[in-house]
């Protein structure tokens, strides 16, 4: 993600490094915070020790994210000791989270910005360069602004996120989410219409639409548009190649957004369903708001009408209660569905969530027995799943040099798998049609298929 590597500093420019923790939405979010404050005269640096501005933008999902940052914080000080124009600014999730509360811990900081507050940085930074006083900021705004700001994509990038809604309504039992991005909200749909068409406009082709619940699209502005309709709306505009999004909520998922993967063409078969629990009993303590019969519904459902389709999901093991028939359960969900992928994590505990004092917590040593033996499973499902494809050809949209090999290019399936290839860097952007011949766990390897000027498609 970062650009412009300065060795030599110029005294004319100022220059921001950003660190981003967790998730897309996070992501996108420092796209955004990028493109504002180029605004300012800021250029991105991937070198700490070179900047003026120092921006953290944080996530509290994960359990060790608040030791990360406060590790970090601890590095930035030093830097900021040699240098005490530096600004430190801090956002996203724990920022929120902490508020004023954190300059007990990190009074050096100059600026904590909350989750509705990205469009106002600019005006919090220029009044810490005149004042050089602290400013915290982490209101809720009823129509968050940050999601009109359209990040500028980077040079040469073929695919780029839009942020459709923020917040979440459904207050999972174990989620900090609707305390720190708010109450659901929805971007108009002639906003994120207008942004994908200038986004098609810099040569993007892969569109990523971003909600905490993208399912429930529209459902606070105008309950006759909702996400398939938008879905639907996209999937004209011309130039865009693939349509993705993230995430769903499995009540939420609806027949007609189901339907979508069959008529919108540009729609790439694959859904993230996180179902956390194959237990009905952990489901309804967790208030999913679904059984496991409805969600395996939902996958029937969706493989009707897309037969190649790929689910991946998120589980929790060790909610407090699971037992060890709860936990067989969620195994055998896992047998019944044979997800693509799954992202899998040990319970732990999330400040001011309901959760917090459910009795029968589950001992960390059982906990990471579980996930062990889930993940195990899983493995053994990834590769079934990977293996399926060799021998097939798969349209392949190249998203630039392979990590590994010089030599070797690096894309995605439809399908949102990896596959490297030996291919020239022109290809970059461009979807060209690979052999697959060997799947591993991780990713796919193929080769480019012969007469490939005939089948590659390029903007
Ligand atoms: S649906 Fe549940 S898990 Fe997802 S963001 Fe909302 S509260 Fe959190």
């Amino acid at each position: 993600m970062f650009h412009n590597v300065h060795k030599e500093k110029r005294s004319d420019r100022k220059y921001l490094y950003i660190q981003t923790f967790g998730c897309q939405m996070n992501v996108s979010d420092s796209d955004k915070i990028r493109t504002l404050l180029t605004g300012e005269g800021y250029e991105t640096t991937n070198d700490a020790e070179n900047a003026d501005l120092i921006l953290i933008n944080t996530c509290s999902i994960r359990e060790k994210a608040a030791q990360k940052v406060y590790s970090q914080l601890g590095r930035f000080r030093m830097l900021k000791e040699r240098n005490p124009k530096l600004i430190l600014a801090m956002g996203g999730c724990l920022a929120q989270q902490w508020g004023p509360k954190i300059f007990i811990r990190a009074p050096y900081l100059d600026v904590v910005f909350g989750t509705h507050n990205i469009h106002r940085l600019p005006e919090f930074i220029r009044e810490v360069e005149k004042n050089r006083s602290p400013v915290v900021e982490t209101g809720f705004n009823p129509s968050v602004k940050s999601l009109d700001i359209m990040a500028v994509p980077e040079e040469g990038a073929g695919s780029a996120y839009v942020t459709i809604m923020q917040g979440c309504n459904n207050f999972c039992s174990y989620c900090v989410v609707p305390y720190l991005r708010g109450p659901e909200e929805s971007r108009p749909v002639q906003d994120i219409l207008g942004e994908v068409k200038k986004l098609a406009g810099h040569g993007i082709v892969e569109i990523v639409l971003l909600g905490q619940n993208v399912n429930s699209y529209g459902k606070a502005i105008d309950g006759n548009f909702g996400f398939p309709h938008l879905l639907q709306a996209i999937g004209r505009v011309e130039g865009i190649e693939r349509i993705r999004f993230t995430t769903s909520h499995p009540r939420d998922l609806s027949e007609d957004l189901m339907r979508c993967f069959a008529e919108v063409d540009t729609l790439c078969e694959h859904i993230h369903l996180p179902v956390q629990s194959g237990s009905d009993d952990v489901l309804r303590r967790m208030n999913r708001g679904y059984t496991c019969a409805q969600y395996l519904k939902k996958v029937e459902g969706l493989r009707h009408y897309r037969p190649d389709i790929s689910i991946t999901s998120d589980i929790i093991v060790g909610f407090p209660g699971e037992t060890e028939i709860d936990f067989q359960a969620t195994l055998a969900l896992m047998e019944a569905v044979q997800f693509d992928n799954l992202f899998s994590f040990k319970y732990s505990e999330r400040e001011g969530t309901a959760a917090v004092g459910f009795d029968r917590q589950v001992p960390e040593k059982v906990k990471g027995q579980r996930l062990q033996q889930l993940q195990a499973l899983q493995e053994k499902h990834t590769q079934a799943r990977n293996r399926i494809l060799e021998g097939r050809v798969a349209e392949v949209l190249v998203e630039g040099k392979s990590k590994n090999s010089e030599n070797d290019m690096t894309g995605r399936t439809r399908s949102n798998k990896i596959v490297n290839f030996r291919g020239a860097h022109e290809l970059s952007r461009k979807t060209v049609s690979v052999m697959i011949k060997k799947a591993y766990l991780h990713s796919l390897r193929g080769e480019m298929v012969k007469g490939v000027g005939d089948l590659c498609s390029s903007r």
